[in-house]
C-alpha cells in the first residue's frame, strides 16, 4: 500500500477515536446518579498546558467549546501534536483551563505509540516522568517531564463519599459489567464539594472490559486504605 494511503487510513481512525472519546465525557455532565453505582466515563489522550506553553503554541488564549463532566474543566478548539523518541500523535486534545505545569495524559499503548515508558501517576504528579515534545501550526515546546498514564480514578463529592463509605485518596475496587466483565482494583477515589460523581478510565483500560455507552461500575471493596 502506498504510503499517503496507510497516513490517510491512521489519521481518519485517530480521528474516530478522539471522537468517541469525547463523547462520554460530554454525556457525563449533569448526569445523577440514583443508585450505589458509578458512571462510567472515557478519557481520551489530552494534555493540560502552562500559561507559558499556551503563548508558546497558539500565541493567544485557549478557545472554550464546551464544558466536561467536571465543573470549570473544558475542551478547547486547539490541538496538538505530540512528538515521541519513535512516534508522533496528532490531533491531541487540549483541557482548560491553564495548569501550572503542562502535562500529557496517554494510554499505555499511546506511549508505546510514542517510544517512550510513561508511569501510571495521578494527574499532576509529573516528578520524574518523561519529557515530550509538543507542536502547534505555529509553535513548538518541549517538555522536561509531564508525559503520564493517568491512574483510574473516581470523582465524587463528600456527600457520595459518605454514602459509599470511602474516603479521599483510598484505593477501591470497581467491579464493571458488559461483554467482558472485569474487577479494576486500586481506582484512586478523590473527594472534593465540587466533584461530580465519574469514574474515569483510558481506552486500555476501557477495551479490556469491552465499555459499552453509558457504562457503570459498582464499587466491591477497598483496596488498599488512603
Ligand atoms: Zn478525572
Amino acid at each position: 500500500m502506498d504510503q499517503k494511503i496507510v497516513e490517510d487510513i491512521i489519521k481518519k481512525v485517530m480521528d474516530q477515536m478522539e471522537g468517541a472519546a469525547k463523547a462520554p465525557e460530554a454525556a457525563g455532565a449533569g448526569r445523577v446518579s440514583c443508585d450505589s453505582t458509578v458512571p462510567v466515563e472515557l478519557s481520551g489522550r489530552h494534555v493540560h498546558l502552562s500559561e507559558e506553553d499556551i503563548k508558546e503554541l497558539y500565541g493567544a488564549p485557549l478557545t472554550f467549546v464546551k464544558e466536561l463532566s467536571q465543573p470549570g474543566q473544558y475542551l478547547c478548539k486547539e490541538r496538538v501534536r505530540l512528538i515521541g523518541p519513535s512516534g508522533v500523535i496528532d490531533n491531541v486534545a487540549v483541557l482548560g483551563p491553564a495548569r501550572p505545569k503542562s502535562q500529557v495524559e496517554v494510554s499505555l499503548t499511546d506511549a508505546r505509540i510514542l517510544g517512550m515508558k510513561a508511569p501510571v501517576r495521578q494527574s499532576g504528579d509529573v516528578e520524574g516522568t518523561p519529557g515530550i515534545v509538543l507542536a502547534s501550526s505555529t509553535g513548538l515546546v518541549g517538555l522536561k517531564e509531564g508525559v503520564l498514564v493517568a491512574a483510574r480514578h473516581i470523582h465524587m463529592s463528600p456527600d457520595d463519599a459518605s454514602r459509599f463509605g470511602v474516603t479521599d485518596n483510598q484505593k477501591v475496587s470497581v467491579h464493571m459489567d458488559g461483554e467482558r466483565p472485569a474487577v479494576f482494583k486500586n481506582v484512586i477515589v478523590r473527594v472534593h464539594k465540587d466533584f461530580r460523581l465519574a469514574m474515569h478510565i483510558d481506552f486500555d483500560e476501557a477495551n479490556s472490559c469491552g465499555l459499552g455507552k453509558a457504562a457503570r461500575g459498582r464499587i466491591v471493596g477497598i483496596t488498599q486504605e488512603a
